[in-house]
């Protein structure tokens, strides 16, 4: 599975909403969902990784590997 095109339950690919930028080409590309309780409503959010990292609380890392 080529994770370039991997866009999970969103048809197309986010961009990046940390820095804003495309993230077609990006290999560190994660899927956010975000929920609120009550309800089955689902916000998603593209990221890049390293990006998504440098605003995370200390403690919490996102990484990418292979399958
Ligand atoms: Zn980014």
């Amino acid at each position: 599975m080529n994770q370039r095109v991997w866009t999970g339950e969103v048809g197309a690919r986010l961009r990046c909403c940390i820095c804003g930028d495309e993230t077609v080409d990006a290999d560190d590309y994660v899927l956010i969902q975000m929920t609120a309780s009550p309800g089955d409503e689902a916000q998603w959010f593209g990221a890049h990784a390293a990006h998504l990292n440098s605003v995370l609380k200390e403690g919490f890392r996102v990484e990418i590997h292979e399958w």
